[in-house]
Formats: structure tokens, C-alpha cells, sequence
């Protein structure tokens, strides 16, 4: 039977690629989403990946909407944590809601997700959990304080629990990507964007099916040995 992925904020964007990656691979996957009906609608429709509505900040919502999806379409293998959102500013300008929203979803999502799928992992002895981390995260960036330390916070969660599921099979590994050209980036000012990419070696904002490869590889039954690491995936922009 094939492996079950569930991919977080799965309808647009890096995680829409990852979706149809993963698809691609065999695997039989499933997408959440936060509120984007249109977009939803059009990705089913597109790609017949079911969508499923929650907020990954919510911890109740998450865990129903998860018990849904093992119910409906079967126990969960794959976990990606992709939803994210930003609400930059520098600090003095952020507001106490920009710090606690970019918390509760970025970081406390793969908290809830992984609380409703890392369970039922180690009970099989079989699973792979991927965090959609951040170049912000690693290296720091002006006016993201709270993007930045959330996605921190998604490096170290991702090594503290590669050490819980190591010995039960299921392995824990981020990406750290680079600027993708996805709505996202889109929202950032084109005189900003042009310096960014003039700070990218490889002179390009990279692919949203660029990361959704290299999360197919640490999905796979390929890379069993890989777990705890922070892949980067940025076109050489941050490099230790
Ligand atoms: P987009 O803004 O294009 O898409 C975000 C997705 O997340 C949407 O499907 C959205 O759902 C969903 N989402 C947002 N909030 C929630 C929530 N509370 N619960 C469930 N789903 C939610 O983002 P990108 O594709 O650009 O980014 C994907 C990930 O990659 C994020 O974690 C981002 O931080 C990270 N990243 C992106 C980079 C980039 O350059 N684009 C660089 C580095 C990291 P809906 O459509 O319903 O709103």
C-alpha cells in the first residue's frame, strides 16, 4: 500500500510543489490549508490531492483534522510542516500579535502536527517528518525577528526530536531554503528583492520544485540514515 503524506499549508506555493513531488513519487498525499478557499479549490482540481481545512496553530483543531485524514484516507507516514506566514517589521514597529502569530503558526504548527502524527509513526516503527525551516533562521534577517526565531526554533526542534524517533524509524530533518520566487517573496518590495538576488551566487531566486525535490529525497525509503541535519537549499547564498 502506498505511504500517506500529509503536506501543511499544501495548496499554494513551496508546499502545492512538494504535494505534487511527493505525488509523483507514489506516495498518496494530502494537503492542509488555513483559509484560501479558491486556491484550495483550484489545487484539487488541478492535481486530485484532497485538501483539508485547519489551522496548524490551533492544537485541538490540528488534532481532529488529522484524525479525519487517518480516518479518510489512512494512517500518516509523511509529515511535511510547510505552512508559514511572515508579518515583518523591525522590532520597534512589530506589534505583540506579529511576534505571536509568526510563533503560534510557524513553530507551534510543527509542534501540533507533529503531536497528532509522531505517535502513530513510532507505533508503526515507520516515518519521516520534514520542517520547512528558513535561510532567515540560520543567518538572521532585518526586520523578521519573529520570522527568524520561529524558524530557529524549527532547526532545533527538528534535532531534539530526530533523537526521540531515531530508534523507533522515524526521521526528522529540515530544509532551509533560500528566496523561492512563491507569493511570499512576491509581497517583497522589487527594489529589496533585486539586492537579495544580487547577494545569491547562483543569480536566481530559486524554484518552488527545487525544494520539492529535495524533500521527496528525505522522504524516501533512501534516506533512512539521514536524520537530525538541516539541509540548505539557498543557491550558495548562505554557506557554513
Ligand atoms: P505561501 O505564502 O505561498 O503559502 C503558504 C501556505 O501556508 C498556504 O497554503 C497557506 O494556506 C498555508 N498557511 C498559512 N497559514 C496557515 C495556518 N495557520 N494553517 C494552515 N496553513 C497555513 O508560502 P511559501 O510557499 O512561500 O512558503 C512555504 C514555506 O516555506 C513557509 O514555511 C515559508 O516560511 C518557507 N520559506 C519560504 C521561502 C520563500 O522564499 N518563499 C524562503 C524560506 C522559507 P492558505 O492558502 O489557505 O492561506
Amino acid at each position: 500500500m502506498a505511504r500517506v503524506a500529509i503536506v501543511t499549508g499544501g495548496t499554494r506555493g513551496i508546499g502545492r510543489a512538494i504535494c505534487e513531488a511527493l505525488k509523483a513519487e507514489g506516495l498518496t498525499v494530502v494537503a492542509n490549508y488555513a483559509g484560501n478557499e479558491e486556491k484550495a479549490r483550484a489545487f484539487t482540481d488541478e492535481t486530485g490531492i484532497p485538501a483539508y481545512r485547519w489551522d496548524v496553530g490551533e492544537h485541538e483543531e490540528v488534532l481532529e483534522g488529522c484524525k479525519r485524514v487517518e480516518q479518510e484516507v489512512g494512517p500518516i507516514d509523511v509529515l511535511v510542516n510547510n505552512a508559514g506566514i511572515t508579518r515583518d517589521g523591525t522590532l520597534l514597529k512589530m506589534s505583540f500579535q506579529d511576534w505571536y502569530d509568526v510563533m503560534r503558526i510557524n513553530l507551534g504548527g510543527c509542534f501540533n502536527m507533529a503531536k497528532a502524527c509522531f505517535p502513530g509513526m513510532k507505533d508503526r516503527s515507520w516515518g519521516r517528518i520534514v520542517n520547512i525551516g528558513s535561510i532567515n533562521g540560520q543567518a538572521g534577517q532585518y526586520g523578521q525577528v519573529n520570522y527568524a526565531a520561529a524558524k530557529s526554533g524549527i532547526h532545533g526542534f527538528t534535532k531534539a526530536l530526530a533523537q526521540e524517533g531515531a530508534r523507533f524509524g522515524v526521521t526528522v530533518n529540515a530544509i532551509a531554503p533560500g528566496y523561492i520566487d512563491t507569493e511570499m517573496v512576491a509581497a517583497v518590495p522589487e527594489a529589496v528583492l533585486e539586492k537579495i538576488v544580487a547577494r545569491i551566487p547562483v543569480g536566481r531566486l530559486g524554484h518552488a520544485e527545487e525544494i520539492a525535490r529535495a524533500v521527496a529525497f528525505l522522504s524516501s525509503e533512501d534516506a533512512g540514515f539521514i536524520t537530525g541535519s538541516t539541509m540548505s537549499v539557498n543557491g550558495g547564498q548562505h554557506m557554513y
